[in-house]
């Protein structure tokens, strides 16, 4: 299904999935477009399906691009929608509520953020609204849990990092990695700033996300089969390639941390990345403390709160 925005990486993939008895499951929806709803249905027609055939719709993140469909195919087919738990209020519409609006409000201006980027924030949650019906029920997908389907099985592997309830699947048996947004090829998955409803964040999107790679790194992959664009090999020369990435903007942050003092995620995020344009403030401010709280953990910065904002000094 086409996305209208570059930062995915292409277009979204909808994995179409034969069920043991008949039918088919989902492993992700896409998004609700017009342009995503005629590619999925030209893409069942070929099949030789219909919406009515899915029996199941696994939901691998909570971001547009990947559930927004699920309730038109949901009313269509009467099947259920299951998604890690920690990811359910983003299927939901629970996590674009002006509570928690203000919530991220407050928390942008303690990062130092300017007041205009919470006005982004806002438009890309309307926009979300139109791409994204909100799905009534979700039902929780539990980690570890072996998906059966009618030529193979897949384990479910909760990956937190780019979204904290992001869950990817794992056919051991062929070797096929369903890596959603966990393993891109081309773009590196933005460990995204998420308060799941809290005033500071308890996922520590770039801390979890190394983690989640680290794991993926051992399996036997033969395959990845991602959330975009076409499959490829190579998951262990990936994942090293972006570990090597994070660590040397980590270097980065704290050469200017050292040259110039303690300074605010903000303004940090203005000097590493000098030329994002202000639509991807949220995506560079995020990626900044990310990688800030990877060198917090490592003890190589440290936090203070001074009249409300956060800095960090180096160690
Ligand atoms: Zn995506
Ligand atoms: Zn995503």
């Amino acid at each position: 299904m086409p996305v209208p925005f570059i930062e995915a990486g292409g277009p979204a993939n909808v994995y179409v999935i034969d069920e043991e008895g008949g039918g088919v499951a989902l492993f992700d929806a896409g998004i609700g477009t017009r342009e995503g709803r005629d590619a999925l249905l030209a893409g069942f027609a070929a099949l030789g399906l219909k919406l009515g055939d899915i029996r199941r719709i696994f939901i691998s993140h909570g971001h547009i691009d990947h559930y927004g469909y699920a309730r038109a195919a949901q009313e269509a087919s009467g099947a259920p929608v299951y998604a890690h738990v920690r990811d359910h209020d983003k299927l939901t519409g629970r996590e674009r509520t002006a509570l928690r609006l203000d919530q991220y409000a407050a928390y942008l201006e303690k990062l130092g953020a300017a007041p205009e980027l919470l006005s982004h924030v806002r438009v890309h949650w309307q926009d979300t609204g139109r791409m994204a019906r909100p799905v009534e029920e979700v039902l929780p997908l539990e980690p570890s849990t072996v998906l059966q389907f009618a030529r193979f099985s897949a384990e479910v592997l909760h990956l937190p990092g780019h979204t904290p309830g992001l869950v990817s699947l794992w056919a051991a048996r062929e070797r096929v990695f369903f890596s959603d947004d966990h393993l891109l090829e081309v773009v590196s998955p933005n460990p995204l700033l998420d308060l799941e409803g809290n005033l500071e964040p308890v996922h520590r999107a770039l801390v979890e996300y190394i983690r989640s790679a680290k794991r993926v790194r051992e399996l036997p992959v033969e395959l990845v089969a991602p959330g975009h664009n076409a499959p490829f090999s190579g998951h262990v020369a990936l994942i090293d390639r972006l570990l090597g990435f994070y660590a040397r903007r980590q270097e980065r942050i704290v050469s200017l941390l050292t040259a110039r003092g303690a300074q605010t995620p903000a303004e940090l995020s203005a000097q590493v990345f000098p030329m994002a344009k202000r639509s991807q403030h949220f995506l560079t401010l995020s990626e900044v403390m990310g990688n800030l709280e990877v060198l917090e953990e490592a003890g190589r910065v440290v936090r203070s709160t001074v009249a409300g904002r956060l800095r960090f000094d180096p160690i």
